[in-house]
């Protein structure tokens, strides 16, 4: 069998880094090691310094690039790392556009960090492909999207971003931790570069904080090397074993969440005493026919604004099953408050303009029963 023959089931588990070349180990063996003893310096062998490379790292940034039908992978130690790593791209008179629904560490690093080294970035409502064309300058270089976005979950027409991002010379940078490449290869819709949070759903189970970056282009896969070899934020082997792991279930725990999120949309849908429910499966969501058209799924997160802070705050002390805390994308549902948390490194004018009012809660579904986690919200509701 081909890998191009299987699908993405067969795939997840065939990474081809799956057993161990050394030993046939059923799981891939974590180096944990910094250095490798080199028997002729003048003919360096394939692994030196674990910051420019380890084994175990080497097989997941193998098996996420695969995933997302890139060439080169690479993995870091959260997350943001992966992103910085990513602007560093970027040089001192270069400008950005950007999604403005975007992750809150992310603008916090555009508009704190990346600023101070000259690279200006101007935010657009990027569901209106008009808009980002309208802000490309002479000195535009990149375009950030994430989709669906976080937390308002807009749709943005990743393959239509991607043409103009072609005609204006532009790196196109997407976030697809909210997707994963079971759901949504970017690469394949002709983005340049796609980021993970790897703490979220590629990792799945809440105990590891990590970040991929893949690319498909040669040329730009070795810059990327470069930097991650420059810069340092690297996974260590631990993690890289725990994110390895997490992989193997991704299709399956991916399947039951968001099966559990479509009912749990539905659900607060027709309450009729939510204010808005976000969810790009509701035939009503703007974004629905764009996200059926370049996804293959929904994905595993609702978001809804009960109105104002008082109804959220009771809802928050009132559930039982999920956690209440920061992140999502794991096998325990996990409700957020993002004005509070993801979205709390954002001033709060900018915050309110995207609609991330003080009764707005994300909700990650996990792998409980959804019937339970409806029956938790009905008694924390009341
Ligand atoms: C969590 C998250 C990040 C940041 O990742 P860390 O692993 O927390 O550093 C970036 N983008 C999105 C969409 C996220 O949810």
């Amino acid at each position: 069998m081909t890998e191009k023959n299987t699908t993405f089931a067969t795939r997840v588990l065939h990474t081809g880094n799956e057993i161990d070349p050394v030993t046939g180990a059923a799981a891939f063996p974590i180096y944990q090691a910094s250095t490798f003893h080199q028997e002729d310096p003048w003919n360096p062998p394939a692994y030196e310094y674990a910051r420019s490379g380890n084994p175990t790292r080497n097989a997941v940034e193998d098996a996420v690039a695969k995933l997302e039908n890139g060439t080169r992978g690479f993995a870091f130690g959260s997350g943001m790392a992966a992103i910085t790593t990513t602007l560093f791209l970027f040089s001192q008179g270069d400008h950005i556009v950007a999604c403005d629904d975007i992750y809150g560490g992310t603008f916090r690093a555009l508009t704190q960090l990346i600023n101070r080294f000259g690279i200006e970035t101007t935010f657009v409502d990027a569901t209106n492909l008009d808009e980002i064309r309208a802000a490309i300058r002479p000195n535009t270089k990149g375009l950030f999207l994430e989709t669906p976005s976080n937390p308002t979950m807009k749709i943005i027409d990743l393959a239509g971003a991607a043409q103009i991002a072609k005609e204006h010379g532009l790196l196109s940078i997407i976030d697809n931790t909210f997707m994963t490449p079971y759901l949504q290869r970017p690469l394949d819709l002709g983005i340049d570069i796609v980021v993970h949070s790897a703490t979220k759903f590629l990792g799945g189970h809440s105990d590891v904080v990590a970040g991929v970056v893949v690319t498909r282009d040669e040329e730009l896969g070795k810059r990327l090397y470069f930097l991650q070899n420059a810069c340092g934020g690297v996974l260590g082997p631990q993690d890289c074993f725990l994110l390895q792991r997490g992989l193997k279930t991704l299709k399956v725990r991916m399947d039951a969440s968001c099966a559990g999120a479509e009912k749990i949309a539905q659900y607060l849908y027709e309450r009729g005493d939510i204010e808005k429910v976000y969810y790009p499966g509701l035939p009503t969501h703007a974004g629905h026919e764009i996200q059926k058209a370049q996804a293959d799924g929904f994905g595993a997160v609702v978001s809804f604004d009960l109105g104002n802070e008082a109804r959220a705050r009771k809802l928050m002390e009132r559930v039982q099953l999920p956690l209440v805390a920061v992140s999502l994308g794991a096998v325990e549902s996990i409700l957020s408050y993002p004005r509070m948390m993801s979205h709390n490194g954002m001033p709060a004018n900018e915050r309110l303009k995207r609609g991330i009012g003080d009764g707005l809660l994300r909700f990650s579904i996990g792998l409980e029963d959804p019937d339970d986690l409806i029956a938790d919200l009905e008694q924390a509701l009341k």
